[in-house]
């Protein structure tokens, strides 16, 4: 069986085990970097992106997921998670793991706009994705290989680059399941995959 691991340090990780569960997967709070063995995919949640890299270096987390990516195996980052899965960071010189050809602004959508929902075509996935933004970075540029999956207002809102996938927004704080159901289907074909 699947068994997708959401890394527990800081933030919303609980919410998607729940949106795991809901599309019939195992899911485990992943607190300590052996529990990566344990699982085929991983999904970085919403937080603050600087306490989340705080915790990853105290536990020293850092190498072994870039690790865990670069063996094939699929990562989901929501908006802070996507922050952390990020190759360039508006005016920052800090990447924290850097394994995803995007480039992202923090807070992006200003103040008076901390949080809000939208209707989101996101490609391949629904047509009608309610999206809950909460002081949602966005992406600015994207690598040749990654393909744009969802924008609002113009700006780059969903992003995937073969076994990366990334959102601004935060999937498991409703009952719509559907690009949670995505990331476990690219947990699926790449267990068959590398099962071959
Ligand atoms: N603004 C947060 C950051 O920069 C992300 C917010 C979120 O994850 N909801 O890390």
């Amino acid at each position: 069986m699947t068994t997708i691991g959401v890394l527990g340090l800081q933030g919303a990780f609980r919410e998607h085990i729940r949106s795991v569960e809901a599309t019939g997967s195992k899911a485990i709070v992943v607190k300590r970097k052996e529990q990566l063995e344990e699982i085929d995919g991983l999904i970085i949640p919403g937080g603050e992106s600087t306490t989340i890299r705080r915790l990853i270096d105290r536990y020293e987390f850092l190498e072994p997921i870039r690790q865990f990516g670069e063996s094939g195996k699929p990562i989901f980052g929501t908006c802070a998670g996507l922050i952390l899965l990020a190759s360039e960071i508006d005016g920052s010189y800090d990447v924290h793991l850097g394994v995803m050809d995007i480039k992202v602004r923090r807070n992006a959508f200003g103040r008076q706009r901390e949080s809000f929902e939208a209707s989101l075509d996101i490609e391949g996935v629904a047509d009608d994705f309610n999206a809950v933004f909460i002081r949602a970075p966005y992406i600015e540029g994207v690598g040749g290989n990654t393909k744009v999956l969802a924008r609002y207002d113009g700006h780059i809102v969903a992003a995937q680059q073969d076994q990366y996938l990334a959102c601004s927004f935060h999937p498991e704080l409703t009952d719509d399941h559907r690009l949670t159901e995505h990331f476990v289907k690219m947990v699926e074909e790449t267990n068959k995959t590398l099962a071959l």
